[in-house]
């Protein structure tokens, strides 16, 4: 059997038979290797959980009381004839990759990453390896992100604006990894900041694991209308339409994603601003952290596979794309966004600034109020 795959697919998930273990399996199973903390990787109802312990905290969140061993980062662990090792992803607090050594041969699956550095997390640690398995979630050429630092700056200069005109500023974002990147990059200068109650317990994990975040107050704390008219208020994209949101009327609104590059999507949910900012690795990113593994092999999943395996292709390397289930009906996850597979739909890289698309767009101005230009 020395030909035979380190991993396979099988219908619980991804499947080492020389270990005998998952992982980010998506059917109940013996035992769970587990790369980070959102929903489409990290689900209930295995018997035994295997992670990093700085997932510890986000696990224990999610999952509550199972049965869970962790290791440090880089320390190897023997599943049968099988060393594993967890090492830095870069994508949210605790986020991993999974080496897999058998024989000398050697496999690193990805989990979810991103290359640029983020306050929040340990960054990208590259890998080297036989087989690649990658994600692929923004793997088109399109896909190129602006500095967090220059997005995060058009944040607060949006927020600043919207406060001086005593208006809140709504940004959806989702609660586990982004929430808390936004949290430890704006300026806490400009005004109260307040998280809907799903974002709150990220928060103490991330506080708990040594990252920095701002003050931050419940929408109850802010019971003075001028207060709330300055606030930040960060929300999941699933609180839109909420009462809870209805405590701050007539506010400016926003979503953060790297789906803020697609043409039409800000329109689509509805909002005033998007802000492109992902916790998912761009196109340059993507190419850039699977040269550095030197595998020959790559297996690409969840998001844009086809794409990304012609490329890889076409620079030598064999590549095939892995049918897993990464990404489907995860709303927090950026991969389970929607309208992200027509192509045709991705707006050039030179005019995707929101504030291009702001000014274009603002006479469909969501909330019944007179377009007000900004200049930002
Ligand atoms: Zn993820
Ligand atoms: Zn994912």
């Amino acid at each position: 059997m020395a030909d035979a795959e380190l991993l396979e697919l099988r219908p619980q998930g991804l499947y080492c038979a020389a270990g005998d273990f998952f992982i980010d399996p998506w059917r109940p199973v013996e035992r769970a290797l587990i790369t980070h903390g959102h929903a489409d990787h990290a689900r209930p109802g295995h018997r035994r959980y295997l992670a990093c312990e700085r997932a510890q905290g986000i696990l224990r969140a999610r999952l509550g009381g199972v049965a869970l061993q962790t290791l440090r980062w880089g320390e190897g662990l023997m599943l049968g004839a099988v060393r594993v090792s967890f090492h830095p992803a870069g994508h949210i607090l605790g986020s991993a990759q999974i080496r897999v050594e058998h024989r000398g041969r050697v496999w690193v699956v990805s989990g979810d990453y991103k290359t640029e550095p983020d306050p929040t997390c340990e960054a990208f640690e590259p890998v080297r390896c036989d087989t690649f398995i990658t994600e692929s979630t923004f793997g088109l050429p399109v896909y190129r992100w602006r500095g967090q630092r220059e997005i995060l700056s058009t944040i607060d200069r949006w927020w600043a604006g919207n406060a001086a005109d005593g208006r809140a500023s709504v940004l959806y974002c989702y609660s586990l990894g982004k929430a808390q990147r936004i949290l430890a990059g704006v300026d806490a200068s400009i005004g109260p900041i307040v998280c809907h109650g799903a974002i709150l317990p990220l928060n103490r994990v991330y506080e708990q694991a040594g990252v920095v975040l701002p003050g931050v107050q419940t929408a109850d704390d802010l019971g003075d209308a001028a207060d709330r008219s300055r606030a930040l208020v960060l929300a999941p994209p699933s609180s839109a339409g909420s009462g809870w949101l209805r405590r701050f009327p007539e506010p400016s609104d926003a979503f953060a994603s790297g789906w803020m590059q697609v043409r039409g999507a800000r329109r689509r949910r509805g909002v005033d601003r998007g802000f492109v900012l992902s916790d998912h690795a761009d196109w340059p990113g993507l190419q850039w952290a699977i040269a550095q593994t030197r595998a020959q092999r790559v297996l690409v999943t969840h998001g844009q596979v086809e794409p990304m395996v012609r490329w890889l292709r076409e620079q030598g390397l064999q590549a095939d794309p892995l049918a897993t289930r990464f990404g489907e009906g995860a709303d927090e996850d950026e991969a389970g966004a929607p309208g992200a597979t027509d192509v045709t739909d991705v707006t050039d890289v030179t005019d995707a600034t929101d504030a291009t698309d702001h000014a274009g767009e603002n006479a469909a101005h969501a909330h019944g109020e007179p377009p007000v230009a900004r200049q930002d």
